[in-house]
């Protein structure tokens, strides 16, 4: 479903360019699992924005469901990030004067859906996630897991095939990452490929592979020790 091939990514400083991936190849069947791992600074983040389309490849081809995406153009790319993926991030990134509700509406703001329906979709979404008791709270009045939720709630309300996720525990003890992680596993076994960028181990262990990133290039790549998806 997600195929890399010879992915470079340089970036301009002054009049240096640095690379800072180097060639990754990468293969991601839909309905897989997958946990990035590796130092800060290696290009883990990067090369998830190049996965979910926020940002083009230097060199290298992009297939995504056997489409090669790597020449589209800022509209295209914006459509399949719209239909396609859903992205969770280690800050939440919900804007605070929005309601969880009105946050996880904000995907569907451009898609022509109608008032009624956006706000089916969204209170859906929020269920999903185990907050039907907190639709009208703003940001502010939430823990960290429940801003966590609603921002998994955004992105999973267009349905999208692949959830992408930097560091999505990293902001939340131990207790809470565990059942941030339960709710990835879920929407994993009801079919989304899911992507997801830590720092801890015990957090990679929810997925199927782990693959190690280093110095902007993949070193390893491994099944869990849960074995991959039969
Ligand atoms: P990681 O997520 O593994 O910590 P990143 O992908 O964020 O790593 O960054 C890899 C390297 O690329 C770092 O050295 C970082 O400073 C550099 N970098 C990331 N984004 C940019 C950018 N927009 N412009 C210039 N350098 C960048
Ligand atoms: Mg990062």
């Amino acid at each position: 479903m997600i195929e890399l091939k010879g992915i470079t990514k340089s970036y301009q400083a002054g009049k240096e360019s640095i690379e800072v991936l180097k060639g990754i190849n990468l293969s991601i069947e839909q309905g897989d699992s997958v946990a990035i791992m590796g130092p800060s600074g290696s290009g883990k983040s990067t090369l998830m924005n190049i996965i979910g389309c926020l940002d083009l490849p230097t060199e290298g081809i992009y297939e995504l469901d056997g489409e090669n995406i790597s020449h589209y153009s800022e509209a295209e790319l914006a459509k399949v990030r719209n239909q396609s993926i859903g992205f969770v991030f280690q800050q939440f990134h919900l804007l605070p004067r929005l309601t969880a509700i009105q946050n996880a509406e904000l995907p569907m703001i451009y898609s022509g859906l109608a008032k009624k329906e956006r706000l089916e979709r969204a209170e859906a979404a929020l269920v999903k996630v185990g907050l039907a008791d907190r639709m009208e709270h703003l940001p502010n009045a939430l823990s960290g897991g429940q801003k966590q939720r609603v921002a998994i709630a955004r992105a999973i309300v267009n349905e999208p095939k692949i959830i992408l996720a930097d560091e999505p525990t990293g902001a939340l003890d131990t207790k809470t990452s565990a059942s941030i992680m339960e709710l990835f596993s879920e929407l994993n076994h009801e079919g989304a490929t899911i992507v997801m960028v830590t720092h801890e181990p015990e957090v990679a262990e929810y997925a199927h592979h782990t693959i190690m990133v280093r110095d902007g290039l993949i070193v390893s790549a491994e099944p869990s020790r849960w074995g991959a998806p039969t």
